[in-house]
C-alpha cells in the first residue's frame, strides 16, 4: 500500500500519479516509493474527514466506545512492534533500539489518550456558577472538527500519535500528512487504525511534499485546527498560510536547548546525560542539548571526560548491534549539519572531537558526533538549531551568568540544570524561560506532561490534557429558569 494514499477508509492513488522515492539512510539505496499527494488529493481527504465530522459516527459516540478502538490500535501496534521499528531504522536511519523505544511509546500514546476519552464521559459538562439566581449554565468540551496535521521525519511515527491519538480521543476527523523523508510508518498507522475499524474518512493519511500537499492542507477552508510540528520558519508559513481562514493553529517548532551543569555535579552522570541529550537520534531532536554551560572549576575536567566518551560511540548502520549513532535522516541534513560545522569552524569555534564524515563509510549520511568548544556568543553555531550530533559547549562564572546565557536565545523550547544543591536547581528551573526543563536529566518525556515551547519554539501544547484540549472547543450553555419575564420591556 505504499504508493497508495488513504483517503475515506480506502487506498487509492494520488491524482498526479507522481512518486516520491523512499530511501535508506545507511546506504543511500531506494527501497521503496510513496505517491505524491497533491491538492486536489488534499481537497478530496478533507472532504472525506468533514463528511465524517458532519454526519458519521465517530464525534457523535462516547468516548468510552471511542476509546475502544484507541485501545485497539494501540494492542495491534504493539503485536507490530518489531516490524514497525524495522521500517522506521530503516526509513529515518535510527538505531533499532531506538525506534523500538518510538513505537512502544506511539503505543502508549494511544493507550493513554484511549483513557482520557472515556474521562471525557465525566468531565465534558462544567457547572457554571453564576450571581443571577435565574440563570443557570455549564461548559461542554466538544470536538473542534476536522484537523489537520502536519509532522516531521525525526520520530515519524510518534509525531504521528502525539495528534493523531488526543484528535480522535476528542471525537475530531482528520487529515494527517506526514514528512516526504519518512512517510511509511504513517502509512502503517493507516492500516492499523482501519483493521481496529476506525470508520471510514475518520483518519486520512496523504503522503506528499510539504509546499505542495502541506501547503493545500493548511490553506484548505475545510480544516477547523491545524496543528503542525517542524521548523520554525515552516512554522511561520503554516501561520500565514493558515491566517486567511482564522483557523486554530498549535506549532511545535525548533530549539536550541540549554543545559546548565553546576561546579557540584557529578561528573558520570552530567557526561551521560549530555551525550544522551546530543547524540540520541544523531541529535535530530527539537529538545536536543545543543548548549552545554558548564561552570568554570568544572570545566576542563568535565570537557576532557565528554571528548573521551564521545569518542567511544560505535557509529554504523541502525539495524547493525551495538550501534548508537545512525546516518542523519537524508543527504539534505547531512549536507546541513556539515555546512554548519563548516560555518563553526570559520567563525574561530574549535573543534574538541568530530567535524568529519567518519573514516570507513564509503556511503550513508554519517557525521561524527561533535563538540565545539571557543565559539563566541553572536557565532552561528551557539545560536541556530544544527539538528545534528553536534554540541557547543562553553564555561560560565556565576549562576546569574549561566540564567543570562542559557536565556539569551530566540528558541524555548527546553532547557536543564544539574547540581546537587536542591534550592538552587529549583530556583534555577524557575528562571529558565523554556516550556519544559529537566533538573538532573535531559529528554525524558512522558506523555501525561505538557510538551511545548516559549518563544519562537512555537505556540500551545501537545501531550497531557493539554493535548486534548488541542482538539477540543468550549461552548458555554445559558439558560434562563424563571417563570416571570425577564423584565427588560415586559414589566
Ligand atoms: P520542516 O519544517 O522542514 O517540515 C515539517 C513538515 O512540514 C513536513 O511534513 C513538510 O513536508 C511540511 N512542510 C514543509 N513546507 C510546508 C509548507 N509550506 N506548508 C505546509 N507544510 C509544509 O521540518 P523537518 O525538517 O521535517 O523537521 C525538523 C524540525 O522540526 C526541527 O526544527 C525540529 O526542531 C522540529 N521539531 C519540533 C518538535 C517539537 O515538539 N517542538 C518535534 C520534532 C521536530
Amino acid at each position: 500500500m505504499t504508493n497508495k494514499l488513504y483517503i475515506n477508509g480506502q487506498w487509492v492513488g494520488s491524482k498526479s500519479n507522481r512518486t516520491i522515492k523512499v530511501v535508506n539512510p545507511a546506504t543511500e539505496v531506494v527501497f521503496d516509493e510513496v505517491a505524491a499527494g497533491n491538492a486536489e488529493d488534499i481537497d478530496a481527504a478533507v472532504k472525506a474527514a468533514r463528511k465524517a465530522f458532519d454526519k458519521g459516527p465517530w464525534p457523535r459516540m462516547t468516548g468510552t466506545e471511542r476509546a475502544t478502538i484507541l485501545r485497539k490500535i494501540a494492542m495491534l501496534i504493539n503485536q507490530r512492534l518489531q516490524q514497525l521499528a524495522a521500517i522506521e531504522t530503516r526509513d529515518n536511519g535510527k538505531p533499532l533500539p531506538e525506534s523500538q523505544w518510538d513505537i512502544e511509546d506511539t503505543a502508549g500514546t494511544f493507550e493513554y489518550y484511549a483513557s482520557l476519552a472515556e474521562d471525557l464521559d465525566e468531565s465534558c459538562e462544567e457547572i457554571i456558577h453564576l450571581p443571577e439566581q435565574r440563570f443557570s449554565s455549564c461548559a461542554i468540551k466538544e470536538p473542534v472538527g476536522v484537523a489537520g496535521a502536519i509532522i516531521p521525519w525525526n520520530y515519524p511515527m510518534l509525531m504521528a500519535a502525539w495528534k493523531v491519538a488526543p484528535a480522535l480521543a476528542a471525537g475530531c476527523c482528520m487529515v494527517l500528512k506526514p514528512s516526504e523523508a519518512t512517510p511509511l510508518t504513517a502509512l502503517a498507522l493507516a492500516e492499523i487504525a482501519h483493521e481496529a475499524g476506525l470508520p471510514a474518512g475518520v483518519l486520512n493519511v496523504v503522503t506528499g511534499l510539504g509546499n505542495d500537499a502541506g501547503q493545500a492542507l493548511s490553506e484548505h477552508p475545510g480544516v477547523d485546527k491545524l496543528a503542525f510540528t517542524g521548523s520554525v520558519p515552516t512554522g511561520s508559513k503554516i501561520m500565514q498560510q493558515a491566517a486567511r481562514d482564522i483557523k486554530n493553529i498549535s506549532l511545535e517548532l525548533g530549539g536550541k536547548s540549554p543545559f546548565v551543569v553546576f561546579a557540584d555535579s557529578d561528573i558520570d552522570k552530567a557526561v551521560e546525560w549530555i551525550m544522551f541529550g546530543i547524540f540520541w537520534n544523531q541529535g535530530q531532536v527539537c529538545s536536543a542539548t545543543s548548549r552545554v554551560l558548564v561552570e568554570k572549576s568544572l570545566y576542563a575536567a568535565l570537557l576532557k571526560r565528554l571528548v573521551e566518551e564521545t569518542q567511544k560511540i560505535t557509529i554504523g548502520a541502525g539495524d547493525k548491534e551495538g550501534v548508537l549513532l545512525g546516518p542523519l535522516v537524508n543527504k539534505m541534513q547531512y549536507d546541513k549539519v556539515l555546512d554548519a560545522i563548516k560555518k563553526g569552524v570559520e567563525q574561530g569555534a574549535k573543534i574538541a572531537t568530530g567535524g568529519q564524515r567518519p573514516v570507513g563509510f564509503e556511503k550513508g549520511y554519517f557525521i561524527e558526533p561533535t563538540i565545539f568548544t571557543d565559539m563566541s556568543e553572536d557565532s552561528w553555531i551557539w545560536n541556530e538549531e544544527i539538528f545534528g550530533p553536534v554540541v557547543c559547549i562553553k564555561s560560565f562564572e556565576t549562576e546569574e551568568e549561566a540564567i543570562h546565557l542559557a536565556n539569551d536565545s530566540r528558541f524555548g523550547l527546553a532547557a536543564a540544570v544539574m547540581s546537587k544543591d536542591k534550592e538552587r536547581t529549583e530556583r534555577v528551573a524557575r528562571l529558565l524561560r523554556a516550556g519544559i526543563v529537566w533538573i538532573n536529566c535531559s529528554q525524558p518525556t512522558f506523555c501525561e506532561a505538557p510538551w511545548g515551547g516559549y518563544k519562537q519554539s512555537g505556540i500551545g501544547r501537545e501531550l497531557g490534557q493539554w493535548g486534548l484540549n488541542n482538539y477540543l472547543e468550549t461552548k458555554q450553555i445559558t439558560r434562563f429558569d424563571a417563570d416571570e419575564p425577564w423584565g427588560w420591556y415586559i414589566k
